[in-house]
């Protein structure tokens, strides 16, 4: 069982200070007797500890910056919601297929942003302009935010504050079961909820530092005695030798645990593992004896919004992931909506 996270080493920007949450945390770590040393400014964290930069990998993993978010401007997050709102970035999980690997490149610490209220100014200004169409946030783009939100209440506070709002919804997902602080939010069912889940074999060999399978189930149930909106996304849907018996051995599961008021408003998002060549470089570099398939070879290329190939599965296995996976969810679940395969 991986526990909650507690963070090795803490940096500070001094503005943090100024938000009472940046005192409060930073009192709490006092308190908890964690290391903090100030830094000018979360982007530039020098002097991790570590020999090489395969320890200073893992060390800035177990680290967390507690700063001010400065860019308020948004980023789409097609297809699941229309924006991406920045609470966090970065993850103590070590999941070895991670896009943040690429994406945050020489800093995989993890940051936390105190100055939420501005955060949801911004969000509010995202609304007004879409009103009175609801307008979907996804709060875990750059980050599993759940696996730091124990600590921090950041999450709780923004699906309490979506909770009032009239256009706005809340969705984020994680691959963490520490979810107990969530469930007395007054989320008014406006936050969808959802985990990340996998099959046994893929958790076991690529997936370490997060919770387990019947863990992510055990917290799925609660959530959804909760009353939250509850999901699913299988994610990255990875072809293995035992890949149908496993994903149905998950479903399985997934269906002896779920009582029939979590089935009811229920949605399932499938993706495909993908890669792109940079991303397999930063994969070989991180977790260099990893049996995570990377052959460019055995994939079919498409052209990503970052401007750069990546490398999907070829159609007849992506048509036959559909057909399995999509034929199980309909069979087991056939009150819930597919979202999206992608
Ligand atoms: Fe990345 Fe999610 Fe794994 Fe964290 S839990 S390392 S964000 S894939």
């Amino acid at each position: 069982m991986v526990k909650p996270f507690v963070p090795q080493l803490i940096y500070v920007e001094p503005k943090a200070m100024e938000y009472s949450l940046g005192q409060s945390l930073v009192s709490k770590f006092e308190n908890m007797g964690v290391e903090i040393r100030e830094t000018t400014s979360h982007n530039q964290i020098r002097n991790l500890p570590g020999d090489n930069d395969f320890q200073k990998y893992r060390n800035a993993k177990s680290t967390l910056v507690i700063g001010i978010r400065k860019t308020l401007k948004f980023d789409t997050s097609k297809p699941s919601a229309e924006y991406a709102i920045p609470f966090a970035t970065g993850c103590m999980g070590h999941c070895h297929y991670c896009y943040l690997q690429t994406t945050m490149g020489s800093k995989p610490y993890i940051r936390t942003y105190v100055n939420i209220d501005e955060i949801f100014d911004a969000a509010e200004g995202y609304m007004q302009e879409r009103a009175p169409l609801d307008t979907r946030f996804e709060a875990s783009c750059t980050s599993d935010i759940v696996g730091v939100d124990h600590l921090t209440h950041t999450l709780k506070h923004a699906i309490e504050y979506f909770g009032k709002s009239e256009y706005g919804k809340l969705r984020f997902v994680t691959k963490f079961a520490h979810v107990d602080h969530l469930l007395d939010a007054d989320h008014k069912g406006r936050t969808r909820f959802r985990f990340s889940i996998n099959n046994n074999h893929i958790i076991k060999y690529f997936e370490p530092g997060t919770s387990r399978l019947n863990e992510r189930i055990e917290a799925a149930v609660k959530v959804a005695e909760a009353g939250y909106p509850l999901g699913f996304i299988i994610a990255p849907i990875y072809l293995h030798d035992g890949w149908k018996e496993g994903y149905k051995e998950m479903f399985e599961k997934l269906d002896d645990a779920l009582p029939p008021f979590a089935r009811k408003n229920l949605t399932f998002e499938m993706i495909q593992h993908r890669f792109t060549k940079p991303a397999k470089r930063v994969i070989e570099k991180n977790y260099p004896m990893t049996k995570l398939e990377l052959d460019e070879s055995k994939r079919k290329t498409k052209w990503g919004r970052y401007g750069i190939y990546k490398y999907v599965y070829q159609d007849q296995e992506q048509q036959d992931i559909k057909k399995t996976l999509g034929g199980w969810i309909n069979d087991y679940f056939p009150t819930s909506t597919i979202e999206y395969f992608t």
